[in-house]
């Protein structure tokens, strides 16, 4: 993990999270819940550094009990491979991806050319910025009071949400998950399971606090009363905000998938419809789905095929019972048309499955929070730094162990461990003065030779007592930055390595 020279220093102990007290779902209904800084549905324009993160998110209660339930998520996700029918898939999937992103330009001027056709109305967005003011400014056009929204991480890249309040527009997240975030006042810790973090006795908690009253604490009552709630939220609804998970350039299709039937409702009942789509989820054909959807649901969830497919081909037509008004499509950029110009290109296949995340022990081990990015796990890892939006977040490549993992669980084989090891690369180069890299060299050199090795290990050995951990928290300068999320390791007796290998060595 890198250093930062701007790191606050932690004092002896380790930091106590920051918390606040907030509310959520601002208007009707208000909750006040209590969470760490970090996790805020919003996130600050100036994040810890990443040593101080993981380390409070280490501390922080619940922890270990996220990664028990993610380590067994993992092991019924990821033991076994992939099977023959989907490894098959897997190929022909990654296959697509990078033929849409040989020419993504091409298809997305072919699918925004179909969705007009079909009534769509097409912006694009270069940055965030740009996407909250076509969105805000088709809300004010329409009036709009209540959104309703299904799940989508490209608003998460903008705060959609937050700005949406700020101009007294209500927003309600309708996946269930999505919903309990919501009402924490946090932000997604996983992109498909977003409130994963959370055991069920949280989520029981969070609600009757909510509700103000006793509930019933079964996982499906849980879920009916969010249900009931939401249910008045579709019918009163004037806007339905929605992701979109693929969108077919020949047909100007519209397909999202949903476990839980929210997004039919999103995009059916209110009279509006905004789906806001990062500019990479084109793909050249319909028929692609047949490949693509399967590959996403079995990385994700294992399952076939989600409970609902909603796919939208434009806007209510005469004599359509059901349906919006009006459907915009928001393709968004945000420094998506240089990486695909770029050598990280690959990144870009992305399917959101989300395995990747739930493959790497170290987001099983710090959560999906502690990244202080929208995107966590190895696909934040590398998509963050890289996103045009990100002033922060160049040090995520960082948090990884280079296992491989990623890869392997990754449906659409995109070589993130590689990429890793590049973002580190590139982040050295960027950030490391000359004095820095004389060091780093001034250290080969004298372990390149035993007698170096020797003498420096001698002078660790004489300076390892002289220098507590409490000494070491307050060097000077960059020293400082680079001590806040290390320990140093004991140092033995002199000698003691190679009398235990004489020991052990085969006579
Ligand atoms: S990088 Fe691969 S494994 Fe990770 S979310 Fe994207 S498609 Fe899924």
């Amino acid at each position: 993990m890198p250093d930062a020279a701007e790191v606050p220093t932690p004092e002896s102990s380790p930091p106590t999270p920051p918390r606040r007290r907030s509310t959520a779902l601002l208007g009707r209904e208000r909750v006040v819940v209590t969470r760490p800084d970090w996790a805020a549905a919003t996130i600050p324009a100036h994040r810890k550094p990443l040593p101080i993160i993981t380390r409070a998110a280490l501390d922080q209660p619940g922890t270990a009990a996220t990664h028990t339930r993610l380590s067994g998520k993992n092991r019924e996700q990821n033991d076994g491979g992939w099977p023959p029918e989907i490894a098959a898939l897997r190929e022909r999937g990654a296959e697509i991806r990078r033929e849409t992103l040989r020419d993504l330009e091409g298809h997305l001027a072919a699918l925004t050319a179909k969705a007009e056709a079909n009534g769509v109305v097409v912006h694009r967005a270069a940055t965030p910025d740009d996407a909250v003011g076509i969105i805000t400014g088709i809300a004010r056009a329409n009036d709009v009071r209540l959104v309703v929204k299904s799940k989508s991480m490209a608003t998460e890249e903008m705060h959609l949400n937050a700005h949406l309040e700020e101009n007294g527009i209500e927003v309600v997240e309708t996946d269930l998950g999505e919903y309990i975030v919501q009402v924490a006042d946090e932000r997604p810790s996983h992109i498909v399971g977003p409130a994963l973090h959370k055991s069920k006795a949280e989520v029981g908690a969070l609600f009757e606090e909510l509700a103000a009253e006793r509930l019933p604490q079964e996982a499906e009552d849980l879920a009916a009363f969010a249900r009931t709630r939401l249910r008045a939220d579709f019918h009163h609804a004037d806007m339905g905000i929605s992701g979109v998970n693929f969108a077919a350039a020949d047909t100007g299709t519209l397909t999202l998938v949903t476990n839980e039937g929210n997004a039919d409702m999103v995009t059916s009942q209110p009279r509006i419809h905004v789906a806001v789509m990062p500019m990479e989820k084109v793909i050249p054909r319909l028929r692609d789905l047949a490949v693509l959807v399967p590959l996403l649901c079995y990385a994700a969830t294992k399952q076939k095929v989600t409970v609902y497919q909603t796919m939208l081909n434009g806007p209510r037509r005469d004599g359509e019972p059901d349906g919006p008004e009006q459907l915009h499509l928001v393709i968004l950029d945000n420094g998506r048309s240089s990486i695909v110009e770029g050598r990280y290109r690959e990144v870009l296949a992305c399917i959101r499955c989300g395995n990747c995340q739930i493959a790497c022990p170290v987001y099983r081990t710090v959560g999906g929070h502690a990244y202080g990015s929208v995107y966590g796990g190895p696909i934040g890892a590398v998509l963050t730094p890289l996103l045009a939006n990100t002033k922060q977040g160049r040090d995520l490549p960082f948090l990884s162990s280079l296992c491989g993992a990623c890869f392997d669980a990754c449906p659409v084989k995109i070589p993130l461990p590689d990429m890793l090891v590049d973002l580190r690369a590139d982040y050295e180069a960027a950030t490391r003065g000359r004095p820095r890299r004389w060091l780093w060299r001034l250290w080969a050199k004298a372990w390149d030779s035993p007698r170096g090795y020797r003498l420096t290990m001698t002078a660790a050995r004489l300076a390892g007592p002289l220098l507590p951990r409490a000494v070491l928290r307050r060097l000077p300068g960059p020293g400082r930055g680079w001590a806040a999320g290390r320990a140093l390791p004991a140092t033995r007796d002199a000698g003691a390595f190679r009398a235990w290998f004489t020991d052990r060595r085969p006579r």
